[in-house]
């Protein structure tokens, strides 16, 4: 079956780009297919986390051990957003995709990212009204919420059973809602990248066709070497399996280009393929898909030094620190939906004073770069599973 399905997802890709190349643009007549698809695994994503997550913290019963799961997920996170950045940086250096290329940027005018600060980003995180946490959809004010209710039923106890038998039925019924979308997996695929294949000619892609090079070996060095290494030493699981896995989800974060709306499958193929059990899931999963971001990381190394290249700037030792701290910064700020990325690479832009209509260079082809990047994001909140919860000693324990 999981085969089979496989099978269909590599079929819808061959299919999207032969009708893309076939059609042109006039391949979009498929979009409605990709939006069907969309809208029916966004409209999953509010009551999955909430429910998933007061699941996973009542089931834990123990707040430490939550605080150290969400410990060793973030460390992770750290590290990983570390080496993306530096292996973003060193593409760039190694490529030289912005230097003697033949493009202008548009005349439009960029807004650096408005930051609200440290503090205030933080303050943010708790929700003045959850419901409207709920209806907005702000993920990480969604989590918590769940977290805290989770918390407040596990000291409530007795009468807040009926609560928690509402948010296990919910949990399960979502979890169904998400295997019966699932199905459509392949045609999402197809609605949505055929029309991209149509709409990004030659024209577009050519002139940058370095940055994009650079991208694809930089995402695959650093799936190959820092996941594989990660999944296979800390998470004592084959790389192969983890990959073959989590295949799914990575090809719908390259269709959709949103770690946000991928995440209903990410949880499902971690649970169902890669064995991690839905305490760590669901609360490691929809953290990671709002904080955790390595392909964007990668992004943001790659395109400063392509702009600076550009523009003749020759990065300092210090700017390129900073570039690494921002870059990080602004991989963790950038929310899970298409396009995230190119808007915080404003603002390292801004912190090592690059011009900001370098944006507009990049700008053409951001959807072929998101493609990239979103899919290593998920797959890296997939490998934190694995490596915080080695599911594979674990079945073995308790075989
Ligand atoms: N599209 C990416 C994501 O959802 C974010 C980005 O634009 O880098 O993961």
């Amino acid at each position: 079956m999981r085969k089979n399905f496989v099978l269909q997802i590599f079929a819808a890709f061959i299919l999207a780009i032969i009708a893309g190349l076939i059609f042109g643009e006039r391949a979009t007549v498929v979009q409605p297919l990709g939006d069907l698809f969309l809208r029916l695994i966004k409209f999953i994503i509010v009551p999955l986390i909430l429910s998933t997550i007061v699941v996973g913290v009542t089931g834990a019963g123990n707040i430490n051990k939550l605080g150290k799961l969400g410990g060793k997920a973030i460390s992770y996170f750290l590290v990983t957003s570390f080496f993306a950045i530096t292996l973003g940086l060193i593409a760039g250096f190694v490529f030289q995709p912005g230097k003697g290329i033949d493009v202008t940027p548009g005349g439009e005018a960029v807004e650096p990212a408005a930051t609200d600060g440290v503090i205030a980003t933080l303050l943010n995180i708790i929700p003045t009204n959850p419901i409207e946490a709920l209806t907005t959809g702000a993920v990480l004010q969604i989590i918590f919420f769940a977290i805290f209710l989770g918390v407040a039923i596990t000291l409530v106890g007795e009468k807040a059973q009926p609560v928690q038998h509402f948010f296990d039925g919910l949990a399960e019924i979502m979890y169904k809602i998400t295997g019966i979308v699932m199905k459509l997996v392949p045609l999402g695929i197809f609605g949505l990248l055929a029309p991209i294949v149509g709409t990004h000619g030659a024209s577009v892609l050519m002139p940058l066709i370095k940055v994009i090079i650079a991208m694809i070996v930089a995402v695959i060095i650093h799936v190959a070497v820092v996941y594989s290494t990660a999944v296979k030493l800390l998470g004592k699981m084959s790389p192969l399996k983890f990959f073959k896995g989590i295949f799914p989800a990575a090809s719908v974060a390259f269709a959709t280009c949103s770690s946000s709306g991928t995440l209903p499958v990410t949880m499902k193929n971690t649970q169902e393929n890669l064995g991690v059990s839905k305490e760590t899931s669901s609360f490691i999963l929809p953290l990671g898909a709002t904080i955790n971001m390595d392909g964007t990381a990668i992004y943001q190394g790659l395109a400063v030094m392509f702009i600076a290249q550009y523009y003749g700037v020759d990065l300092t030792a210090a700017q390129i620190l900073i570039v690494m701290l921002m870059g990080t910064l602004a991989s963790i700020g950038a929310a899970g939906v298409p396009g995230a990325g190119l808007i915080m690479l404003t603002m390292v832009l801004t912190a090592v004073n690059l011009p900001l209509e370098g944006i507009a260079l990049v700008a053409g082809i951001d959807r072929i770069l998101d493609m990239f990047r979103t899919s290593v994001n998920i797959v890296g909140d997939a490998s934190a599973c694995v490596v915080v919860e080695k599911p594979g000693t674990e079945v073995k324990k308790g075989a």
